[in-house]
């Protein structure tokens, strides 16, 4: 790693360009286009079902802290540190949740042209912002008339950390925003209320199933893509960048982080913050009495994608077995254990 930066800088002090592979020349990986097609495809069934279930498994958020719960009742365990909570002996103050607070919404800016201009602070508003992983499949090679994509033929040419071709600066197309448009939008978001029906009894272990099933392509497709594809995630907030270079909106920890004029600190970004996994108490029992803090100890936690399909029927997926503690045995209470 070290040896190719300096390798890297020899060549750029000589003025010879920097060899470049796709994507990182601005082409497409062709055996990576379908897999961009898969993610997507699983994130609408993933969406849709989701919102399915959310009918009859329901979810809390904490008012006071970013905790959730997936469940028929809070848990009663007390580990909430938000404003108040000493007042509450550190219970949560749960309210009912949505969709948001099962799959984490993570946004990004479309860009035309990941290779184009920067997103500056004074621009940024010229963006759509989308859900990342849509960014990044639309990136890696998915069409979408209203997020229209530069497709170069010839590759991007670099000196160093220099641009020295990168086409002309092409103008970004007028989005096609057609009815057909608008209801494929609905389909890619979190963020618009989708009216779905509740599935029947019969159907719903089939669609929890589905829905998991979706959770996981989803999580392994991207890792996929990340592979090839740059992805940016800032080091103080969850602000996300899919392309080559970050963006200089000077929005970062909106007041915490004045001493860099609110400038984002990019990192490559792993996949756990694309989807983060948002980790919720297991609930071995929906019907049982609510989870509290004296048996802690013999709780595991879950995705809460996983958890709240595991509630609504879909068997617990190998590997998250042991984190969801599906061996160990919860005395009914702590009395009984005591008399015991
Ligand atoms: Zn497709
Ligand atoms: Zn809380
Ligand atoms: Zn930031």
């Amino acid at each position: 790693m070290l040896q190719a930066s300096r390798r890297e800088k020899r060549l750029a002090q000589m003025h010879i360009e920097k060899p470049l592979e796709p994507p990182k020349n601005g082409l497409l990986v062709p055996e990576l286009v379908p897999v961009a097609h898969e993610v997507l495809d699983n994130w609408k069934v993933l969406i849709r079902g989701l919102s399915q279930l959310l009918n009859v498994v329901s979810v809390y958020g904490c008012r006071k802290c970013p905790q959730v719960h997936v469940g028929p009742v809070g848990h009663q365990i007390q580990d909430c540190y938000g404003s108040g909570s000493q007042r509450r002996n550190s219970h949560h103050s749960w309210a009912r949740g949505s969709i948001n607070d099962v799959l984490i919404p993570i946004e990004s800016y479309h860009l035309f042209d990941p290779f184009g201009r920067r997103v500056k602070h004074d621009t940024r508003f010229d963006y759509d912002r989308i859900p990342a992983i849509v960014e990044l499949c639309i990136q890696a090679g998915v069409d979408l008339p209203q997020y229209p994509s530069r497709r170069r033929t010839a590759p991007v040419r670099m000196i160093g950390k220099k641009v020295i071709d990168r086409g002309e600066f092409v103008d970004e197309p007028k989005p096609q925003r057609s009815e057909h448009c608008v209801s494929l939008l609905a389909e890619l978001d979190t963020f618009s209320n989708q009216q779905v029906q509740s599935p029947s009894p019969s159907n719903m272990k089939e669609l929890a199933k589905r829905t998991l099933k979706a959770y996981l392509n989803v999580r392994r497709g991207v890792e996929q893509l990340m592979s090839k594809y740059t992805v940016k995630a800032c080091g103080y907030c969850s602000e996300v960048h899919v392309g080559p270079w970050g963006h200089n909106v000077k929005l970062c920890g909106a007041f915490k982080h004045q001493w860099r004029d609110g400038k984002h600190g990019w990192q490559d970004a792993v996949v756990d913050e694309v989807i983060p996994p948002n980790y919720v108490w297991h609930v071995p029992d929906p019907s049982g009495s609510p989870l509290r803090s004296s048996l802690r100890s013999f709780y595991g936690k879950a995705p809460a994608v996983v958890e709240l399909c595991v509630q609504a029927g879909a068997e617990i997926p190998d590997e998250y077995r042991a984190m969801m503690r599906t061996d160990i045995v919860i005395p009914d209470s702590v009395e009984a254990r005591m008399a015991a």
